[in-house]
């Protein structure tokens, strides 16, 4: 018996998520007794992970998982636990995670809790702590299939270090073909991702068009985040769909996101929610987002963000 987890990774490189399912892993396989088993696919060096507890790491390097394809790595994550003997499964709660579980639940025959945020209450019945009306409230659910799937909250346990031997072994499941060839789009840049960011700058309509952008880039670039757009932002094809956030978008839980010109409709507040601290600026008092936040600037983006960057840079 171990505990099986998915570290992702994108082109051979870890993303955070990674390290904080991995270390999350180690501290249920110690509540329970027992050792953690990584599944890493394609990544370039997987022994990193014995940095987060891990001891035994199954290490596919196989071209045909080069683009992520739900159904496939679902099946290649069943086979692992299957083979592990593992009863408990941990994935992460990435766009690309939140497609894959459903899936692998099914493959696994196991109960899903999804965005669980905390180590489980009790392990008989197995109980975790997880957000509920898009992380307005928290409940407790028990799962009672032998084969538990967890999916962590990015950035609710962190990244804690736990240096262990890890067992790195090459692992060669059985990949179907499930006739869908999936081409990845997203541009390989030195800018860090949105689901890896500490800090996320997003704009919304209230830029006004796409040459207005130049200021959520600066801030970003001050703050060493990425940057994000509302939904009607890049319907508008004034930001790449890539970087819209919300319900039909990239979930962010980062330790700080700015909204600049954004509403805060609840689609977009329900990919955003998870995000520690939330600082709105706007110039109508009346929006929405200003509820959600902790932080808010009643005023002119074009007036706002650029004294903003100029204090940051002078500090
Ligand atoms: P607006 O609503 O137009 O708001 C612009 C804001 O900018 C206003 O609050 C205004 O006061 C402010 N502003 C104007 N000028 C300035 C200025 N100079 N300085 C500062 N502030 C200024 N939306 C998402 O974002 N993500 C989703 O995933 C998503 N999914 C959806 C799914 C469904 C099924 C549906 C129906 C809608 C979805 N939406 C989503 C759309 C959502 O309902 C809103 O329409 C959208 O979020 C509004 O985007 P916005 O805030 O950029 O624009």
């Amino acid at each position: 018996m171990s505990v099986l987890v998915y570290t992702e990774s994108e082109q051979g490189t870890y993303k955070k998520v990674a390290f904080e399912v991995a270390s999350y892993a180690r501290a249920i396989a110690d509540q329970l007794g027992t050792s953690v088993t990584a599944i890493s696919i394609n990544a370039k060096d997987p022994s990193i992970l014995g940095t987060y507890g891990v001891t035994k790491i199954l290490n596919v390097q196989d071209s045909k998982l080069d683009a992520f394809n739900a159904k496939s790595y679902a099946n290649v994550i069943n086979q692992a636990a299957a083979e592990e003997g593992s009863e408990v499964v941990i994935v992460s709660s990435s766009a690309d995670s939140k497609y894959l579980a459903p899936l692998l639940a099914i493959e696994l025959k196991a109960g899903y809790a999804s965005n669980v945020v905390a180590l489980p209450t009790n392990l008989s019945p197995f109980t975790v702590k997880r957000t509920a009306f898009t992380n307005k409230a928290f409940n407790e659910t028990s799962i009672s299939t032998s084969i538990k799937l967890v999916g962590l909250s990015n950035n609710s346990f962190g990244i804690k270090e736990h240096a262990t031997e890890a067992e790195v072994t090459h692992y060669s499941p059985s990949i179907p073909d499930n006739g869908v060839h999936v081409e990845s789009v997203d541009k390989v840049t030195d800018k860090v991702t949105i689901a890896d960011a500490d800090i996320v700058v997003s704009g919304g309509r209230g830029l006004k068009g796409p040459e207005n952008w130049g200021m959520i880039e600066d801030l970003a670039d001050v703050l060493g985040g990425a940057t994000a757009c509302s939904k009607p932002v890049s319907d508008l094809g004034w930001r790449p769909h890539g970087e819209h956030v919300g319900q039909t978008g990239k979930p962010v839980a980062a330790n700080l996101y700015i909204a600049i010109g954004i509403s805060g409709a609840i689609q977009h507040l329900a990919g955003i929610n998870a995000s520690k601290v939330k600082l709105v600026i706007n110039t109508d008092p009346e929006a929405p987002f200003f509820k959600a936040a902790d932080y808010g600037v009643v005023g002119d983006a074009f007036e706002v963000v650029p004294q903003l960057i100029e204090k940051l840079k002078a500090f």
